[in-house]
């Protein structure tokens, strides 16, 4: 059979790892690691690799509707068009308001901030960028006068000393955890300290790990600050030649730094001094940093701290040195590069700079140029509930979900007189507020650039001919554009055309002026463009593209002086100043290994949902006794702004006071688990970036009276289960598996779930099986249509005991056997089918209790011997740090059973 091979980009992380794509004739897609990336060098994560099994068509967008009725793309844009014209007519040009994704590719990002700063003449264009990484945007301009990641991935692994700062590195970007770790087993000196409120998993790989309070980065990066200076370890000829501001940020430094610092931060003395001395002791350091430094109020003041550090020290702009800010999406960097959001202009210049303003209009031939800045996120979803946008357009991105305080957010929406919505998928909680929803080109089937964490431009090419009716973002707004009349600007005719404009810009005038300078892509063919090779930026023009280049090797900034800013800093006072007896609890905000944003795409692969498949709660033990909470119970967690209902997972990972909970979970996906209607409008002052991360909050036990395991062949719709209080779905092959909890009792509710799923069905069962035990008040049902199981159903008064590992396969399996049908009843896999347990490597189905057994009978102590033994993390790898907590906690309890992340209720 023919195949053919397409080198293309990850959609998912910051990373940006090469990918090999295989089709063959029948259109089946396999995905690889591409060994010539220089991101990933063939490794994929447990996300990239399940790439494939996202590629189907049952939950897309394909076709234009316009009040929910289909219509023509002439019509939709027709109506697009003529709704914003008569919008911008009447209100002015900041009543419209784009709000798009870091999943944009870089060509979609250009046109839209074309339009919308050029032609509208206003700026209100920001992106879920703004959630992710603003404020790492915000310090780097501060103290850079640009917004310049100096370094480079090879920085990670030339490093003595690597401080991961509130990043989950082994569970948000694997493959540069992996990358690291490799440089660790190779060269074991080289050492790694995590700071990060919870234990994590990359806090497992670490040498050491600093559980610090919430947000008290910036007085820990103060006294190290001022623990330098007193060592004599700043570098004064470099500070002397290159920075700006020294003293005043040591005066402000020292002044934190006499308080009791150990106390605040929550840290034994003696681990603080030993996190002093480390860092003092190794001048190759590198910090990476990502979430838990920039979703704060008080994030781009962290990214200060941090980077002061660096400039004290001269620690910058070398090998195996630097500040490094890694991003949560694919294409956040290419989003900044075009300007796409409310504070920037276009290729790094600035709103309010009038000589840029000037440039960009010229270059565009542009009617208007903003000159002051838009409104962000958050800003942006309060003038839609304020009324003074009439007309936002969002696009491949889902607000209702992932914008702090939801709940508001979904009001808005639901009021605003015109919301348009660009995605793939049919049925996000945005698109259920949508006026016009117009389908989009998915990962696979679009083709242009994205730009990872370390300033690489790849192509994100076409695996596969698009879907009839769907359209690339770029091509979507350029139509719109024309058919406003702006057909000057925006008459492209692929992608090629506009990215040689963006480079192009990009060099306009610039004469090293402007860090981003890829002038040299502007001459590219459309040949060469199709072929064009990851590259690194600046590729200037008359250069040949190059290895990665770090910034500032010179000494020389782009502030006026040339100088770097080192940023007096006030630290902020560690912890929540919002707890009370009502909300005692600090809520910590983030994501999981193998889910993705909002689902959108990861939640419809069974292999990616047996890791973590249900919405929950991390609760430490003693706050659950406090709380009189269980393992595996429901659990509310509320704030002011709403409550949710999530599964309890009690773990010492957390510290006592602290809970965590991710914020993947979607009404597409459970009952009532959407996180961010907790978190509250509160924003950095400077890069307006939400603090999503320390939210005061409650827990409390539901009483639920009885809970439910069902397997079933299809989803049933959210509107067919408002008595069910807490339920979550998630894929397994060939169905659906839920979890649910309610007030009703156990009879009550399998009665319930019998008419529900065997009405779904539309079809008669031709065996049914039951077992009920009244007076225990246990229920189970399973039901046959021909040799398949149709639907199992077990409903207790009490959480389900259950193999959940063993259970997923069962729609799978064949059941023209009648007498092996009862097995099913006694919930568990057959004696010569041991329970695997919760499933902790998805690449080749390797669960808890087969690690443990391999540790405790076979002797497995190491992370690699399991991996020889049951091939757990020998694949992606992506599980790796998770063996490694299992090896350390069962190294301490080999006597008795250990346990992992109990929510997963094996
Ligand atoms: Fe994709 Fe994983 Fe690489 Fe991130 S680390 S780009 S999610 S394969």
């Amino acid at each position: 059979m023919n195949t053919q091979q397409v080198q293309t980009t990850c959609p998912y992380c910051g990373v940006g790892c090469g990918v090999v794509a295989t089709v063959d004739e029948a259109g089946s897609v396999a995905v690889a690691g591409d060994t010539h990336h220089p991101a990933n060098l063939g490794k994929l994560c447990s996300k990239g690799s399940a790439l494939a099994e996202t590629l189907t068509l049952k939950h897309r967008l394909l076709q234009p509707l316009v009040n929910e009725q289909p219509v023509s793309w002439f019509e939709a844009l027709d109506h697009v068009a003529s709704a914003l014209t008569q919008t911008l007519a009447t209100h002015g040009p900041d009543s419209v308001a784009f709000y798009v994704s870091g999943q944009l590719l870089t060509e979609d990002y250009y046109v839209i901030n074309k339009l919308t700063k050029g032609w509208f003449g206003t700026a209100n264009i920001d992106s879920n960028s703004r959630l992710c990484m603003a404020s790492s945007v915000t310090g780097h301009k501060r103290a850079f006068g640009s917004d310049t990641v100096p370094g480079c991935y090879e920085d990670l692994e030339q490093a003595d000393l690597i401080l991961l700062v509130g990043s989950n590195l082994a569970w948000c970007h694997p493959v540069l955890y992996q990358r690291i770790m490799a440089e660790k087993q190779r060269r074991p000196a080289l050492f790694i300290i995590a700071i990060d409120p919870r234990r994590t998993a990359t806090a497992d790989m670490a040498d050491m790990h600093l559980p610090i309070q919430p947000d008290g980065d910036t007085l820990l990066f103060n006294a190290l600050l001022a623990y330098l200076f007193e060592q004599g370890l700043c570098d004064e000829n470099y500070i002397q030649t290159h920075v700006g501001d020294f003293e005043n940020t040591l005066v402000q430094a020292q002044s934190d730094s006499a308080c009791e610092v150990a106390e605040q931060l929550g840290l034994e003395p003696a681990l603080l001094q030993a996190f002093f001395e480390k860092v003092a002791s190794h001048s190759r350091t590198v910090t990476l940093y990502s979430q838990g430094v920039n979703q704060s109020s008080s994030g781009t003041d962290k990214v200060n701290t941090i980077i002061n550090t660096h400039l004290a020290t001269g620690r910058i702009g070398v090998p195996g040195c630097g500040p490094f800010s890694i991003t949560g999406q694919p294409n956040a960097m290419g989003g900044r590069e075009v300007g796409g959001l409310a504070t920037m202009l276009a290729a790094h210049m600035e709103l309010h700079d009038q000589q840029h303003q000037r440039l960009v209009q010229n270059f565009w031939q542009s009617p208007h140029i903003a000159s002051k800045p838009g409104l962000c996120a958050v800003d942006m979803f309060e003038a839609v509930n304020n009324g003074s946008i009439k007309a936002i357009w969002i696009i491949g991105t889902n607000p209702v979900d992932s914008v702090p305080d939801a709940n508001r957010v979904a009001r808005a929406l639901d009021a605003c007189p015109l919301v348009i919505v660009s995605d793939v998928c049919a049925n996000t909680d945005t698109a259920a507020y949508a006026n016009v929803l117009l389908p989009a080109q998915p990962w696979g089937e679009k083709d242009g650039t994205v730009t990872n964490s370390e300033r690489c431009i790849s192509r994100q090419r076409a695996i596969r001919k698009p879907v009839d009716n769907v359209r690339p973002d770029w091509w979507i707004v350029s139509a719109v554009a024309c058919r406003m009349g702006f057909t000057a600007g925006f008459t492209y005719q692929c992608a090629a055309d506009i990215f040689r404009e963006h480079a192009a810009l990009s060099a306009k005038d610039n004469d090293g002026t402007r860090d981003f300078d890829i002038g040299a892509a502007a001459s590219l063919s459309n040949i060469q463009y199709d072929n064009l090779a990851p590259f690194y930026w600046p590729w200037k023009s008359g250069n040949a593209p190059s290895k990665p280049i770090r910034f500032f090797a010179s000494g020389h900034f782009f502030t006026a002086d040339g100088k770097a800013c080192m940023k007096p800093v006030k630290a902020a006072t560690p912890g929540n100043a919002s707890l009370s007896n009502h909300y005692p609890m600090m809520l910590n905000t983030g994501r999981i290994r193998d889910q993705w944003h909002t689902m959108t795409r990861t939640g419809f692969s069974p292999r990616l949902s047996t890791h973590l498949g249900e919405p929950f709660v991390e609760i430490h033990p003693q706050d659950a006794l406090i709380h009189g909470i269980q393992d595996a119970d429901i659990v509310s967690v509320g704030s002011p702004l709403g409550s949710t209902l999530l599964r309890a997972s009690l773990s010492n990972r957390q510290t006592p006071g602290q809970v965590y909970a991710p914020m993947h979970w979607t009404d597409v996906f459970a009952s009532r688990a959407r996180v961010d209607t907790l978190i509250s409008s509160v924003t950095d002052p400077y890069s307006r970036q939400p603090a999503s991360k320390n939210q005061a909050v409650f827990i409390q036990r539901y009483e639920a009276r009885s809970f439910a395991y069902v397997l079933h062949r299809r989803a049933v719709a959210r509107q067919l289960l408002p008595d069910i209080q807490y339920w979550s779905k998630s894929p397994v092959e060939n169905g659906w598996r839920y979890e649910m909890a309610s007030a009703l009792d156990p009879h009550a509710l399998q009665a319930l779930i019998t008419s529900l799923f065997s009405a779904s069905d539309n079809t008669v069962d031709d065996q049914s099986l039951s077992c009920d035990d009244e007076a225990a008040g246990k229920f189970k049902r399973a039901q046959f249509i021909g040799s398949q199981l149709q639907t199992l159903a077990i409903v207790a008064n009490e959480p389900v005991e259950l193999s959940r590992s063993w259970a997923q396969q069962l729609l799978t399996e064949n059941w023209a056997d009648k007498s092996q049908r009862y097995r099913l009843l006694a919930g568990r896999a057959s004696a010569d089918q041991p329970d695997k347990g919760a499933i902790v490597c998805s690449c080749f189905n390797v669960g808890t209790t087969q690690i443990e057994e391999a540790i405790e009978h076979h002797h497995c102590h190491t992370v690699s011997a399991i991996g020889e033994r049951l091939q757990a993390g020998t694949n992606c790898g992506s599980c790796r740090s998770e063996l490694q907590g299992i090896v350390n906690r069962c190294s301490h309890t080999l006597n008795r059973k250990c346990t992992t992340s109990p929510s997963r209720m094996t």
